[in-house]
């Protein structure tokens, strides 16, 4: 991952050195100052503090890590950069990044099939009728459904897992890796993870699915049911500690209004959808967390 890569390049380059080569640096105590290469300037106020691996220009305001550095140096992207200093420490970049992209890119073709499939089965098999009338009754309409790609999954072990296994080819491994299902305890394969449930998709900024949530239907025993609310576990597409149900839909709403809402319920946050209030996001029954401040600051 970019993360794991940057960091590990932040440690094998010396930071003094890299802006050493481009400034010329005098110790001053923990910190090196010189010239201001970004700037003209006769004295110099920028600063290299190597223990908290940043530098800073009092002149003229820029400041950052290495990358940063880099990026202003040479006026390039921060994946070019680091590109670049990938190289120079040695640091083995695109395998691994290309090896998670394409995990990802399966990760995400998996769960559109579950979507669909569980879309299908809400809106057009005898399985999905009372789950349909439920959402009904709730005040949920036909275009909701359709928009947001609302479904149900049926109340089996293995409905989903045969479909997409036999349809679509998926192996059980991709089905695990995107959350979908469990392993069973006894003996061999996999079971659903979401049956008899309320399926709501659960996407990116960008609209790229990353999990999913599932409802239980109208009365609900916890004796039997497991949790009222289910979302697919932590896997290499979904942290829910970053994640925002509807952020895809409500990023521009956010952005016009300045404000976020935030819900806690999918239900909620899908009626307010419906009712045209086009800001609001949920928070997948988690307490509010950094992650998802950033995520809707980032667009208020
Ligand atoms: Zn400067």
């Amino acid at each position: 991952m970019s993360i794991g890569a940057a960091a590990e390049i932040k440690q094998k380059l010396d930071l003094v050195e890299l802006i050493g080569e481009t400034v010329q640096l005098r110790r001053a105590g923990t910190s090196w100052k010189g010239l201001c290469p970004f700037h003209g300037e006769k004295t110099p106020s920028f600063v290299v503090t190597p223990v908290r691996e940043t530098w800073k220009c009092f002149g003229c305001g820029k400041g950052g890590d290495l990358f940063n550095f880099v990026m202003e140096r040479d006026g390039i992207d921060f994946p070019a950069a680091l590109r670049i200093l990938a190289g120079r420490a040695g640091v083995e970049l695109s395998e691994r990044t290309s090896r998670e992209d394409a995990e990802r890119k399966r990760l995400r073709e998996v769960l559109e099939a579950a979507i669909a499939f569980y879309h299908l089965v809400l809106t057009t098999h005898k399985a999905g009728g009372p789950a349909l009338e439920y959402l009904h009754r709730r005040g949920f309409t036909d275009a909701t459904i359709e928009t947001f790609q609302i479904g149900y999954a049926p109340a089996a072990w293995d409905a989903m897992t045969t479909a997409l296994r036999t349809r679509r080819g998926f192996p059980d491994a991709d089905l695990e890796a995107a959350g979908l299902v469990l392993r069973r305890q006894r003996g061999s394969g996999v079971y659903d993870r979401f049956r008899d449930r309320v399926i709501f998709p659960i996407r990116d900024v960008s609209g790229h699915p990353t999990g999913l949530g599932g409802r239980v239907l109208g009365t609900y025993d916890p004796a039997t049911q497991g949790g009222k609310y289910i979302n697919t576990p932590a896997t290499l597409l979904f942290d829910k500690s970053r994640t925002l149900y509807l952020i895809d839909r409500a990023k521009a709403g956010i952005r016009r209004t300045g404000r976020a809402v935030l819900v806690e319920g999918n239900t909620d946050a899908l009626m307010a959808h419906q009712a045209g209030f086009d800001n609001v996001v949920g928070t997948l029954g988690t307490a509010l967390t950094a992650g998802h401040v950033e995520l809707v600051t980032r667009y208020a």
